[in-house]
């Protein structure tokens, strides 16, 4: 009996390490899956841009007697298809360094206000030929610890973003004041919005909007993934509000010195 309840015990005590074994795996499971997940979407979306490159190129070599002008549209869609390709792999290259902790943070004083009325400053000619006014309402001397270099990442992807799904004729706001304990950036527009389905899923990796906007408005759909992961490391918080048709919120809450 001794004998039997000895093997009994033991082997609960088996049972209970391998529960509390795997348990304790599931979240490097999880994480490797995740990892598997991106690579599988990585290479899906630069194999669209090798494959118009490729079409493009195969044509011109059909042809050679065409000229450059005959063969302009396919020349076009090369260059195109390798400029996206570019920001694609320099964003990856981003990502996979953040996922890794490869890349400092740097956590240097810094006026918030000068770098956001600098940003918005690159922006305004290309808002121009949108017609779009981009409006500034920023607060002055609004310091705080940062990485100069990787918030201004974070204002071009926002602007970037609030130009090219806003209409021709449309406003883009840029804001940035003082709240208690922190500083509040916010970028507003007045563009196509996001459909309420569509909200919970902006910052996922490689998510893009509904497929007819993807192929007029194209994009990589990293760009808010890599916002997000700038201002978590900056200790703050990021987050949209939209209403599809009215236009677009993104609110970034960073503490502030
Ligand atoms: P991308 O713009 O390259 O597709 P992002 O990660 O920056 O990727 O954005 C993810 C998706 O969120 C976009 O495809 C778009 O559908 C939506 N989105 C982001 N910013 C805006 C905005 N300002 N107005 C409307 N939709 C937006």
């Amino acid at each position: 009996v001794i004998l039997v309840g000895g093997s009994i015990s033991s082997l609960l005590a088996l049972g209970v390490g391998i529960y509390l074994a795997t348990k304790a795996l599931r979240p490097i499971q999880q994480a490797w899956n995740k990892q598997q997940e991106f690579v599988a979407d990585a290479s899906h979306e630069l194999r669209t841009p090798l494959t118009v490159m490729k079409t493009s190129l195969e044509r011109l070599f059909r042809h050679p007697d065409h000229t450059v002008l005959q063969e302009g549209e396919s020349i076009s869609d090369a260059i195109d298809e390798t400029n996206r390709m570019s920001k694609l792999v320099s964003q990856l290259l981003t990502l996979a360094r953040s996922d890794s902790n490869e890349v400092e943070i740097l956590r240097q004083p810094m006026q918030l206000d000068a770098l956001v009325e600098r940003t918005a400053e690159r922006f305004r000619e290309l808002a121009m030929l949108k017609e779009i006014q981009i409006e500034s309402q920023v607060e002055s001397s609004l310091e705080v610890n940062g990485d100069q270099e990787r918030l201004q990442q974070l204002l071009v992807i926002l602007l970037d973003n609030a130009l090219k799904y806003t209409e021709d004729g449309g406003r883009v706001t840029v804001s940035c004041r003082r709240v208690s304990h922190a500083v509040q950036l916010e970028v507003a527009d007045t563009g196509i919005g996001i459909a309420a389905e569509d909200l919970p899923r902006v910052f996922d990796r490689f998510f893009r909007g509904d497929k007819m906007r993807a192929r007029t408005h194209p994009g990589t759909g990293l760009g808010l993934s890599i916002a997000q992961w700038i201002v978590e490391a900056h200790g703050g918080k990021i987050r949209v509000e939209s209403e599809g048709g009215k236009g677009t919120r993104v609110v970034v809450r960073l503490p502030s010195k």
